[in-house]
């Protein structure tokens, strides 16, 4: 969601006349896009701040704006008092504050933000110059906010109350992003299965999804982050039918005990999850799927974490995010439940996951060795031209062109749990 956020700020700001600097230091804006989902990316965002105090000291005309989770919703004021260096201030996903306060310094210049011609209510989007020609994957947000409460998380706090975007507005986000030479585009929100139920107007996901199946000039389509309360059986059959969304399911499970998923308030059981993932793979062919599981939540004892080994060794997921537990400020669980698994146990069953994902991901790999893949190529890294497959395995093969946005069948040569290699065909 940061990642689109911040294209959007870019892509603004050059309408008005800015061009993207290598170095921070030497830039006249600086925007920092914030995260607060665990205590490391804050800490990471705040140090990052402070280390720009130097150049802003250099050079005082130097604009410094923060955005993103860390101001949130609420009243900058009290983030002003204690970072004095910071000139403005941005909620998530709404660069406006900070596109008009440059103007509102810049007395002399002529330049006039008009909303018409940012897009910002038609939904259009002219990708930053460093992108341009060179962008084969984009994020489009379709749902902000959330309101489920999860008893961890912070988003429905910092990024407010679910709302879907007008449909009108992500189809013209989508054509124009089509028109500028992307090929694959992921829909983004923190329930994307909930997408339009906030209102009535709005066609729900899958008639969205149809509705962009249709665009141009797109190849792939994707959605991310489902929840498994909310995966209704003509989602999937919509995934399994249209040609260009990909068989790829984002839904996190957290934890395999239900005593965890209980004071998580995730809202489903170990067995329900289970049954979800069986009705996935039996509705979309050749689906993969990812999942988040969060390690030392509030309570969790071995026992329970065991549970969650056990439910990922059975279910054998294809991707997994992994997470140490971080209370944060003002949730549930950080107001009414200790945290009290040590730091020393987190990474202990953090590295347990991490041990069994391993060999879960190698295993699904090993399979399409000799197999065809398509492959949507995306840079060269290392040397190699790197891309992924319908199912956002990572591919590496050689090819003296270039192949920015080609798709191309590939021949798998080698696998290792993290990556592939192939012989294009
Ligand atoms: N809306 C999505 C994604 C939320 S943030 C969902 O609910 O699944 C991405 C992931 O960060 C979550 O899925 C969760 O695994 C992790 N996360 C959120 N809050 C956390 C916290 N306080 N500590 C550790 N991990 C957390």
């Amino acid at each position: 969601m940061n990642t689109a956020d911040s294209q959007r700020l870019a892509s603004a700001l050059e309408a008005i006349g800015y061009e993207a600097t290598e170095k921070a230091e030497n830039a006249d804006v600086v925007v920092l896009n914030t995260c607060m989902v665990r205590q490391s990316a804050e800490d990471r965002a705040l140090g990052r701040l402070g280390s720009l105090k130097p150049a802003k000291k250099k050079n005082p005309n130097m604009i410094i704006g923060l955005m993103g989770c860390m101001v949130g919703y609420k009243d900058p004021k009290p983030l002003k008092k204690k970072l004095p260096w910071v000139d403005v201030f941005a909620p998530p996903s709404n660069p406006k504050p900070i596109v008009d306060y440059i103007i509102s310094r810049q007395i002399a210049s002529e330049t006039r933000m008009d909303n018409t011609v940012f897009g910002w209510h038609s939904g259009e989007i002219v990708l930053p110059k460093a992108q341009q020609g060179n962008a084969v994957s984009a994020y489009v947000p379709v749902v902000y906010g959330c309101s489920h409460a999860c008893s961890y998380c912070i988003i429905p706090y910092k990024r407010g109350a679910e709302r879907s975007r007008d449909p009108e507005e992500i189809l013209s986000h989508a054509r124009s992003l089509a028109a500028q030479g992307v090929k694959e585009i992921t829909l983004l929100g923190q329930i994307i299965d909930r997408y339009g139920l906030d209102n009535e107007n709005y066609p729900k996901l899958p008639e969205l999804l149809r509705r962009l199946n249709d665009i141009e000039g797109l190849e792939r389509i994707r959605f991310l982050t489902s929840h498994p309360n909310w995966m209704t059986d003509e989602l999937l059959k919509t995934v399994a039918e249209l040609p260009r969304v990909m068989n790829h399911i984002e839904v996190p499970a957290q934890s395999g005990s239900d005593e965890v998923l209980n004071s998580m308030r995730r809202g489903y059981t170990d067995a329900q999850y289970r049954d979800l993932i069986a009705r996935i793979r039996d509705i979309i062919p050749n689906v993969s799927i990812g999942t988040d599981i969060i390690v030392g939540f509030c309570g969790e004892t071995e026992e329970q974490f065991e549970q969650t080994v056990q439910q990922l060794s059975d279910l054998k997921l294809n991707v997994v995010h992994l997470a140490r537990y971080s209370p944060r400020t003002g949730t549930l669980s950080e107001r009414t439940m200790p945290d009290d698994v040590s730091d020393e146990e987190k990474w202990r069953r953090f590295r347990v996951i991490e041990k069994l994902q391993e060999d879960i991901a190698a295993e699904h790999h090993a399979k399409l060795m000799n197999q065809t893949v398509n492959v949507l190529f995306e840079e060269k890294k290392h040397r190699r031209w790197l891309g992924r497959t319908e199912n956002m395995d990572l591919v590496f093969a050689d090819s003296d062109e270039d192949l920015t946005g080609k798709l191309l069948p590939v021949k798998i040569t080698w696998t290792s749990p993290w990556t592939m290699g192939g012989m294009i065909r």
